[in-house]
């Protein structure tokens, strides 16, 4: 098989052939469709992260190791399975219904060791020991890929596109893990930074399964108006207006009962600070990096709730999978890559060019 590969950081992706691993036990192969292309596998391509003071976060520092398949929004159909896979996905053991070859099926990739506190309450992906799918271990950007148990895989219907279905375990899933994070109330006024694939969806799925009122900001007008038609309410440009004013006449000048920061730069979380409105919350999911200088006394006063919010559980992402299949949520993906330009692919995404998802078909 063959899978693009990073084999150092910032160095193009190199095609490699390497043999097609062949499922054992609880394991199943995966015939890939679709892979979709998310920021952070910039961060893997780079070799880490901006943190405090500038100060560049390696991700080999955290257990990642190189050469690397990246890669974890994975839709495509069963090839193999191992012994016991096959036993449960065949038997009663697949929640009543049987996964066959060829089953349509996207995977949970934030996957946990499964013996710490996070992991026995079902959240891996908070687990103190990830071994997440196309981060920890070899990914989506391949023909195929091991699934280490059948109970990462959720079915898809047959109707379902892989290409959209593929962005539902981060994006989607991260977006939704997010909209849940801001707790949001009738008429509340939400803001959401970033219009880009992520920002995108949340503004989806706040509008579909909340009452708030959904404001975008963004510096692309372009991204903005696909915004309004996601089911934004209104749009900011804030390099064009000045952010503070624009949201304030949006709410009356109350400010925004809850921020969603898609970005999570220094500079956006500066300026979500600033729009804030007594007892709002500020949902941090970006990974941009950088800090922030606190007025810790309004902290208090004002009631401020800081959230970080990252992924979702395996629960939350069959929630999505049904939400999709009822059309709730329709991921916007833009462009299609075959794997031999993946490196073109993480470049348009970190230069910004893409709108909704690019995602690689194998
Ligand atoms: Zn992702
Ligand atoms: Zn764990």
């Amino acid at each position: 098989m063959q899978a693009a590969r990073i084999i150092k950081p910032n160095e193009s992706l190199q095609i490699q052939q390497i043999e097609t691993p062949k499922p054992k036990g609880s394991q199943v192969l995966i015939k890939i469709n679709s892979s979709g292309v998310c920021h952070s596998d910039i961060h893997l391509w780079q070799g880490g992260y901006e943190g405090p003071g500038g100060q560049f976060l390696k991700t080999t520092d955290r257990g990642v190791k190189y050469p690397l398949t990246p890669g974890h929004e994975i839709a495509g159909t069963i090839e193999s399975m191992g012994e016991e896979a096959q036993a449960q996905l065949q038997g009663a053991g697949g929640g009543g219904s049987a996964f066959d070859k060829n089953q349509k099926v996207i995977l949970y990739p934030w996957i946990g060791e499964g013996l710490c506190p996070a992991c026995r309450i079902g959240q891996e992906n908070l687990c103190d020991k990830p071994r997440s799918l196309g981060v920890y271990t070899d990914g989506g950007y391949a023909d195929y890929v091991l699934v280490p148990s059948y109970k990462y895989l959720v079915k898809l219907d047959e109707e379902m596109d892989l290409d959209s279905s593929a962005t539902l375990s981060c994006s989607a899933l991260t977006a939704y893990g997010a909209v849940r994070n801001a707790t949001l109330n009738p008429y509340d006024n939400l803001v959401v930074v970033g219009a880009g694939g992520l920002g995108l969806m949340a503004i989806q799925l706040a509008k579909s399964i909340t009452g708030a009122k959904i404001i975008a900001m963004d510096l692309d007008d372009n991204k903005l108006d696909v915004a309004k038609k996601s089911g934004a309410d209104s749009a900011v440009n804030s390099k064009k207006e000045d952010p503070l004013k624009a949201i304030m006449e949006l709410t009356d000048k109350m400010g925004a009962d809850a921020i969603i920061d898609f970005v999570n730069a220094s500079k956006t979380v500066e300026t979500d600070m600033q729009l804030l409105r007594r007892r709002a919350k500020l949902v941090l999911v970006g990974l941009f990096g950088g800090e922030l200088k606190l007025n810790l006394v309004s902290m208090p006063t004002r009631a401020y709730k800081i959230i970080g919010s990252y992924t979702g559980s395996i629960s939350e992402m069959i929630e999505l999978v049904s939400l999709a299949k009822r059309g709730v949520i329709k991921p916007v993906v833009s462009e299609r890559f075959k794997l031999d330009q993946a490196t073109e692919a993480l470049s348009r995404l970190k230069d910004g060019k893409i709108i909704g998802r690019g995602v690689i078909n194998p």
